[in-house]
């Protein structure tokens, strides 16, 4: 120890570091991860990097967690990385795939470990998945391979635009569904080096986010124009348009493509990705995909829904027009989609 710059830990809440509250509900409790860090007498020992701790405040359960909370952990990152080998955020796993999404997109040169993790049972039980969690990433952070944000649970390190929470009772919360672990923890750490992402160049640094409105819609049988033009009103700018299969949307009733059709006309981004948990859209592949293409709606490609929607979030964010907003929606920013996709 002491060699190496210390890992930042910085918690933004979650179950990892909550209490229960009087009526026996976990909820955040502001020094309650302190006082069960300092439980913890391996933390003082070797290979464990020295940890700085911040503490958010208020520390929220992940399902409170909105833009204005991603651009404060990014904030935060681009303040105080650059003292550190690395950061471990601790957050609650339902909302962690839209952060460590966010974080992807926000930060841009990026050139050391940002891990996201959390448990499922927090850290001041006695019988937890916290523990292990929390070392593991700690040590992944120090090891300073990696140089893009990840996701760390149950021993597996998963690129964070790539996974989405699949279990809300498992230890193994996550899955990344279309890019494999990049790192496998084991008895040793078997590191996939030809898929981890290259160092950012230019010094750390964060896109700002401004209020946008976009939406997530799942289709579903018997969807019909009307509650979709309810849902593309004004001021929504951008969608991301959960259809079947490879891509497909009702293409029966023209009245769903007339309601796309409009949206795009008035400049709504529509992004096109898949309801199904692996796989891509391929628009071209069904009759009922190429009218959604025809419609201006764009393939998301094999992102996850997590992904394309704090990407939407963030581009409609910068100063573009909708067809650059689209055409980055198409293209790879940050290892959230396969090429030629
Ligand atoms: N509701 C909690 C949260 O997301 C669940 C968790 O931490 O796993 O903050």
């Amino acid at each position: 120890m002491g060699e190496r710059p210390p890992v930042l830990l910085l918690h933004t809440g979650g179950t990892l570091g909550m209490r229960r509250d009087p009526d026996g509900a976990y909820a955040p409790a502001p020094g309650a991860l302190a006082a069960a860090l300092a439980r913890l007498p391996e933390l003082d020992r070797a290979p464990l990097p020295e940890l700085e701790l911040l503490e958010f405040e208020p520390l929220l359960d992940s399902s409170d967690m909105r833009p204005e909370d991603w651009q404060r952990v990014a904030d935060a990152l681009v303040e105080r990385l650059p003292r550190h080998a690395g950061a471990v955020v601790l957050h609650g796993t339902d909302t962690m795939a839209y952060t460590a999404s966010a974080l992807s997109f926000l930060l841009q040169g990026l050139d050391r470990p940002v891990i996201l993790t959390g448990s499922q049972i927090p850290l001041a039980e006695v019988r937890s998945d916290a523990r292990e969690n929390l070392i593991t990433a700690l040590l992944l952070a120090r090891e300073g391979r990696l140089r893009e944000v990840a996701v760390y649970m149950n021993g597996a390190l998963l690129r964070g635009n790539r996974c989405t929470k699949v279990s809300a009772s498992g230890f193994d919360a996550f899955a990344s569904p279309n890019l494999p672990a990049l790192a496998e923890v084991g008895v040793e750490v078997a590191w996939r080096d030809a898929s981890l992402r290259p160092a950012g160049e230019g010094g750390l640094r964060s896109l700002r986010l401004r209020p946008v409105e976009v939406v997530a819609l799942r289709l579903f049988p018997g969807i019909g124009g009307a509650t979709l033009r309810q849902v593309l009103q004004s001021p929504v700018r951008g969608v991301v348009l959960e259809t079947y299969g490879s891509g497909n949307a009702p293409s029966r009733d023209p009245d769903v493509l007339a309601a796309l059709t409009e949206a795009s006309a008035r400049g709504v981004v529509v992004v096109n990705v898949t309801q199904c948990l692996r796989g891509s859209v391929r628009m071209d592949a069904y009759a009922a995909g190429r009218s959604l293409q025809a419609a201006g709606v764009v393939s998301g490609g094999d992102m996850t829904a997590e992904a394309a929607l704090a990407k939407l979030t963030v581009l409609l964010s910068q100063d573009l027009a909708p067809s650059d907003v689209a055409a980055r929606m198409a293209a790879d920013l940050a290892g959230e989609r396969s090429p030629d996709l």
